[in-house]
């Protein structure tokens, strides 16, 4: 029945729970049958049992509670010293405690160096999935997250409603490393993605690579588009900073054919457009102004 729960179960501290219920009912049915044994074996048969038992519950992914509930059920329930006629006092008894505080031990020092294993583990593997979509200067999404993302609302926002995809370029950024240093132009760098994160919020943003972003807006009108796009370029102009720069933004409408490499290539020539008007602007992809 347990092994049929445990299928259903979800949430560790459920399992906690089911670990215990195990406990308890398995150290039951043992006492159960180590007092139909002959009564001479009964210490060594209970101190065995717990042994296997608490070893068990040492290895597996239990909460600190839970284990340490499981140690105080199982030396309840296999006591070797209740109804066994073991003494405390006696050579028997005396080995019976040595051995029981070993196991204790033991078990407690398994349970908690694995236990460390387990965390350092499970942080670094949070770490490396962190580092492997994210952007660790600015702490936005990366091309890679925005590839999946992006993808994902193309085909899942109702078509109904438009999808723009916007690319971002910083305007003359050279410049700002050259004069300033890299260290500035990284600062730069996190600033922007924090405006664009601002501004942007309820759409999937990410840095490119470089000194580009992008943003892909699904379920909106080109006015809400055309302002948000101007919003952004005012907000960068006139961030109160040391180093002031400007941005220049590409937009494409997403069509229903159009692959997400597809609409970054429009967005991208339309970048290329505000570049070669005068940049700090928006423009949007025509067809006439692509190839
Ligand atoms: P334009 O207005 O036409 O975009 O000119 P630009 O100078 O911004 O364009 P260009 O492509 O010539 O320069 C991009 C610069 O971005 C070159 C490179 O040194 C800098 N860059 C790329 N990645 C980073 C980065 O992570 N940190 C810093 N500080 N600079 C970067
Ligand atoms: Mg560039
Ligand atoms: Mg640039």
């Amino acid at each position: 029945m347990l092994a049929v729960v445990l299928t259903f179960t979800r949430k560790a501290r459920h399992f906690d729970w089911l670990n215990l219920t195990f406990v308890f009912v398995i150290t039951l049915g043992i006492r159960l049958v180590i007092d139909g044994l002959p009564p001479n074996f009964h210490g060594i048969w209970l101190v065995l049992a717990a042994s296997t038992t608490l070893y068990s519950a040492s290895v597996l992914p239990l909460s600190r509670w839970s284990f340490f509930a499981a140690q105080i059920v199982t030396w309840l329930m296999l006591n070797p010293f209740m109804h066994t006629g073991v003494e405390f006092f006696e050579l028997k008894g005396v080995m019976t405690i040595c051995y029981s505080v070993f196991l204790c031990s033991l078990t407690i020092y398994t349970f908690l160096k694995l236990r460390e294993a387990k965390l350092y583990n499970y942080i670094m593997s949070r770490l490396l999935l962190d580092q492997a979509y994210n952007d660790t200067l600015t702490e936005i999404p990366n091309r890679r997250s925005f590839m999946t993302r992006a993808e994902k609302c193309r085909q899942a926002v109702p078509r109904e409603h438009d999808h723009y995809l916007a690319m971002i370029d910083i305007d003359n950024f050279k410049k700002v490393n050259d004069v300033y240093g890299h260290d500035i132009g990284d600062e730069v760098l996190k600033r922007i993605a924090a405006d664009i994160k601002a501004v942007m919020a309820r759409f999937e943003y990410a840095r490119l690579g470089g000194e580009e972003f992008a943003i892909y807006l699904a379920g909106v009108r080109r006015e809400d588009v055309e302002t948000l796009a101007g919003e952004l370029c005012r907000v960068v102009r006139e961030q109160p900073s040391h180093h002031p720069v400007t941005i220049s933004i590409g937009v494409a409408r997403v069509e229903d054919g159009d692959s997400l490499n597809q609409a970054l290539i429009k967005a991208d020539e339309a970048l290329y457009e505000s570049k070669h008007t005068g940049k700090d602007r928006y423009t949007f992809y025509q067809r006439s102004s692509g190839v």
